[in-house]
C-alpha cells in the first residue's frame, strides 16, 4: 500500500492512541477502537487485533461519503464502523472518534442515566448534560442512529449496556475527552454513593462554555 507520510503518521497516531487507552485502563483488550479523518476518508482500527500488534499498514481505510461501508486494507475494520462513519459524515467539525467499554461510564450506562452537571468540566462536552444513548445491538444502524441522536449538540455519550462514544477536533482532542468523560462517570458514581449531590446550573455550564472558549484547557491547538 501506498501511502503519504502524513497519513501514515496519523496511522501510527491513532495506534499510539489505542495503547495509552489500554496503559491507562480507560480500555481493556481489543473492545475500544478509534478513528480518525483523513480527507475524504476514515482510518479506523480493524477487527480484533491486540493493540501491541497493530501496524500502520493494518489499519482500515473508507469512503466517508461514497460506497458507503466500502474499506481497504488487509483487514475487516472494527466491527462498530457503523458509528465512527456515521458521526464522522455527520459531524464535520469533528475529525476523531474514540468508543472504549471504560468501567465507569459503562456502569452508568447500565443504570441508563444521563450524567448531569456534578462537574464544571461536563462543559467540555458541549452542554449540562452527557446523554445515554438508546440501547441498540453492537455494529448495528440502529445503535449507530441512537448514538447520533444522543451526541446532537455534544461530543461525547454513553451507550446503554455498552459504553461511550467521544468525538474530537482532532485524535489528541478526542483522547483528552476520553479520560475526561471517564473522570465525570467516577465522579458522578462516587456522588451517588455519599447521596446529596448539588448540580451546576444551565447557565453555570453555558457560562463555563463561553470561558473555554476563549481560554480553555486544550485550546492551543
Ligand atoms: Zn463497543
Amino acid at each position: 500500500m501506498t501511502m503519504t507520510h502524513e497519513e501514515y503518521a496519523l496511522r501510527q497516531d491513532i495506534i499510539s492512541k489505542c495503547q495509552f487507552m489500554n496503559d491507562s485502563g480507560i480500555n481493556q483488550g481489543t473492545s475500544g477502537n478509534i478513528s480518525a479523518r483523513y480527507g475524504d476518508h476514515m482510518l479506523i482500527t480493524p477487527s480484533g487485533v491486540p493493540y501491541d500488534k497493530m501496524e500502520p499498514d493494518m489499519l482500515a481505510k473508507m469512503p466517508i461519503k461514497s460506497d458507503y461501508g466500502s474499506w481497504e486494507g488487509p483487514m475487516k475494520p472494527s466491527t462498530e464502523w457503523r458509528f465512527h462513519l456515521d458521526i464522522l459524515t455527520n459531524r464535520e467539525d469533528m475529525h476523531a472518534v474514540v468508543h472504549t467499554h471504560s468501567t465507569y461510564c459503562t456502569a452508568v450506562a447500565i443504570t441508563r442515566r444521563d450524567i448531569p452537571a456534578v462537574h464544571y468540566m461536563i462543559a467540555a462536552f458541549g452542554g449540562p448534560i452527557v446523554r445515554c444513548a438508546e440501547f441498540a445491538r453492537f455494529g448495528t444502524p440502529e445503535l449507530s442512529a441512537n448514538a447520533l441522536k444522543a451526541l446532537e449538540g455534544r461530543s461525547g455519550c454513553l451507550l446503554a449496556n455498552h459504553g461511550m462514544i467521544v468525538t474530537g477536533e482532532n485524535l489528541d482532542k478526542a483522547m483528552w475527552r476520553a479520560v475526561e468523560l471517564e473522570t465525570l462517570a467516577r465522579q458522578y458514581y462516587n456522588t451517588q454513593l455519599l447521596g446529596d449531590a448539588v448540580l451546576l446550573s444551565d447557565e453555570e455550564i453555558a457560562g463555563t462554555i463561553e470561558a473555554f472558549a476563549s481560554y480553555g484547557p486544550k485550546d492551543e491547538e
